[in-house]
């Protein structure tokens, strides 16, 4: 990340390591966190609310990254501090009206579609401006950014190009008004530094530091 940020000409600081926790057992994130990690990513919202309510003696922050179902809300709400796979209107209505009756916040993140491949999630770039005023009367969310997977190829220019899309949606998104979309989640452990150079302010990797799933 550091050799990533220097070629980018970027201070390091300005890109923060989001750990992927999923399959990983206790044991091993317990081991993590002695190593200082302290905020993991989870995509399945009942082993977040497992290993959260596992390990609740520990300080550790649970982020979802992975689909939401509504039926899932409540618990999500509970257990994670913020999400970063929000794709639609209803699930975010309904994370609102949870949140909402449970007096708390959430901070999170859009998802957006920047590749063509039709098994990846996400919003339109073209949806995202009505998608944030549909947003706005939701006082329970804090939209901080957006999220993206880039399409899954060797071919450098086709994952770059899918995270220059989504650094050319938050700036949009900012000259229009919505200056708090800031965050760019982007990049794995195969194409993290990739997306650094492309302006990531967090990559999320798995693999490449608890070993293959
Ligand atoms: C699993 C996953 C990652 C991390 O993948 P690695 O290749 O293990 O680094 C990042 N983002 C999402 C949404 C994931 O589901």
């Amino acid at each position: 990340m550091a050799q990533a940020c220097a070629r980018a000409g970027r201070p390091a600081s300005e890109v923060n390591l989001l750990p992927v926790s999923k399959t990983f057992p206790e044991p091993v994130l317990r081991e993590a966190a002695a190593l200082g990690l302290h905020r993991f990513a989870e995509n399945r919202p009942q082993e977040l609310r497992d290993k959260s309510a596992l390990m609740a003696d520990l300080p550790l922050q649970w982020v979802l990254i992975g689909q939401l179902q509504t039926n899932k809300v409540k618990d999500v709400v509970r257990h994670a501090c913020e999400v970063q796979s929000l794709d639609r209107l209803a699930l975010a209505q309904a994370l609102d009206a949870r949140l909402q009756k449970e007096g708390l916040s959430m901070s999170v993140l859009i998802q957006v579609k920047t590749s063509d491949e039709p098994s990846k999630a996400g919003l339109l770039p073209e949806d995202l401006p009505d998608f944030m005023r549909a947003l706005q009367g939701m006082s329970s969310l804090q939209v901080k950014g957006l999220m993206t997977l880039a399409v899954l190829s060797d071919d450098e220019q086709a994952v770059r190009a899918c995270f220059r899309k989504l650094r050319e949606c938050r700036d949009r998104l900012q000259q229009s008004g919505f200056e708090t979309v800031s965050r760019l989640s982007m990049g794995m452990s195969g194409d993290f530094e990739i997306a650094i150079e492309e302006g990531a302010t967090e990559v999320r990797v798995g693999s490449a530091l608890f070993g293959g799933r």
